[in-house]
Parts: structure tokens; C-alpha cells; sequence
């Protein structure tokens, strides 16, 4: 076969580059992500154009290959500089989880807000530190012993809900997750968490408090920290829940 003239290949990279911003564009991407840094070693690209290249099922591939990750730092590398969604436009940092990799108990948010985007780690602005009281205050553990994530990685804009499509894009990052980590009891802190693990519609205020299961894992439903912040009376409600998630781990330790 002849190598392909010059034509032919700037011909070839116009039609895989119209792809990928339509790709983008379907994605609802609006932009273009910031310039990657210039890798300081050589790498090497493939001479055998993939025939997905561009299309919907090459984003398919592409997660379905990250999630073959078996350690959590392994699936944490493998999303790489995450353009999956339209959230990448806004974040500063991915913000991946933190804590045990073998923890017995697992707090699942919505998404990083404002400082958690700074910081890159989950729950660390004002709801952040209550879910930290609840944690050693309340259950007399450290945060370091359990593991805290949330269900979109990316910071939703002015900490607006996450859409349909972001929640579709992150949500098999969180699933392998809690596969990697295999928690004994799982706390899903408020509506988008506990409607996403459930694939429930139902209220927040109905399912709080009642066992649930997520797999195979016991999964407790409650309120969020930030609607505490705003409710403080329902402070009291949190700790029912909570007590009982305490009582289940001493049944699990026993
Ligand atoms: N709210 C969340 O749901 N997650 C965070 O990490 C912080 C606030």
C-alpha cells in the first residue's frame, strides 16, 4: 500500500478532529479544555487510526477501559484529565475520594462545592466539617478510617445540581469505587447520592432512616450536611440514622 500523501493525512486528521468537537458538542461541551502540559518525555502515537475515533462509542471504550482499574489509585490515573462531561470546563481539581481503601464504612455526597474544587478532596468547606463532627464526634472514628467520595468528581457550577448527563458520565467511576473498596455499610448523604445508588425516585425525607440495600450493601439514607447547615433542627434526625449505622458496625465487629 502507498504511504498517503500529504493532502491525504492533513485530510484525514480535519475529519477525526470535526469527530471529536462533535463528539464534545453532543457531550454538551461548549469548550475547549485548557492546554495539557507539554508531556516531558517522548510518546509514542499509534500509526493505526482507531475506526472509532470521535464517536460516542470511543468515550464507551475509553471509561470501560478505566474501569479495569483494580486498586483505586489505579482507576484515579486512569481518568486521567477527565473531558467526559461539560464539568471539566469549571473544575480546578478532579475531586477523586479520600480515606481507607479498605474501609468498613463509606460517606457518598453529590459533588465537590467550591472548596472542595480548591482543595481537591471531598468535604472540606462548612458541611464538609460537619460531616467531619458526625464522624469522630458522633461515631468516635477518624475520617482517615473510612472513605469519603462523592457521585460527580467535577464541581458543578455556582454548586448547582449535578445534570442527567454529568451524573451518567461519573456515575461508573463511583459504582468501581465502591467495588474496589467492598465498604461493609454505605451512608448516602442526601437526595442525588441516595437516589443515584437506589435508581429511585422517591424523597430523600422517606428514605431516610430506613435500611436500603446497594448491592448486596447496606446502604442508610440521609440528609445531606449543607441541608443541616440550613436545618439545623433536623440535626437530631441525622443522629437517628447515624445510631443506627453505629449499632449495625458493632453487629459487624461482634
Ligand atoms: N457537598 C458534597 O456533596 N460533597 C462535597 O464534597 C462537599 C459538599
Amino acid at each position: 500500500m502507498s504511504e498517503p500523501s500529504a493532502v491525504e493525512e492533513l485530510a484525514a486528521l480535519t475529519v477525526t478532529l470535526k469527530r471529536h468537537l462533535q463528539r464534545r458538542q453532543r457531550a454538551g461541551l461548549a469548550y475547549l479544555p485548557k492546554a495539557a502540559p507539554i508531556p516531558s518525555k517522548t510518546v509514542t502515537v499509534s500509526e493505526t487510526p482507531s475506526l472509532l475515533a470521535g464517536t460516542e462509542l470511543d468515550m464507551l471504550a475509553d471509561t470501560n477501559a478505566a474501569l479495569s482499574a483494580e486498586s483505586l489509585e489505579d482507576l484515579r490515573a486512569n481518568i486521567g484529565d477527565c473531558q467526559r462531561c461539560k464539568l471539566c470546563a469549571g473544575r480546578t481539581n478532579i475531586v477523586f475520594g479520600v480515606g481507607n481503601p479498605r474501609a468498613k464504612l463509606m460517606f457518598v455526597g453529590e459533588g465537590p462545592g467550591r472548596d472542595e474544587d480548591l482543595k481537591g478532596e471531598p468535604f472540606v468547606g462548612r458541611a464538609g466539617q460537619l460531616l467531619t463532627d458526625i464522624i469522630t464526634k458522633g461515631m468516635g472514628l477518624k475520617r482517615e478510617d473510612v472513605y469519603i467520595c462523592n457521585v460527580v468528581k467535577c464541581r458543578p457550577p455556582e454548586n448547582r445540581n449535578p445534570e442527567p448527563d454529568e451524573v451518567a458520565a461519573c456515575e461508573p467511576f463511583l459504582k468501581k469505587q465502591i467495588d474496589i473498596v467492598r465498604p461493609k455499610i454505605i451512608v448516602g448523604l442526601g437526595k442525588f447520592a441516595v437516589q443515584t445508588l437506589l435508581n429511585s425516585k422517591v424523597a430523600i425525607s422517606k428514605l431516610r432512616g430506613n435500611w436500603a440495600s446497594y448491592h448486596g450493601i447496606k446502604l442508610m439514607p440521609t440528609f445531606h450536611p449543607a441541608y443541616l447547615l440550613r436545618n439545623p433542627a433536623d440535626k437530631k434526625l441525622v443522629w437517628e440514622d447515624i445510631k443506627l449505622v453505629i449499632k449495625e458496625m458493632q453487629g459487624e465487629d461482634a
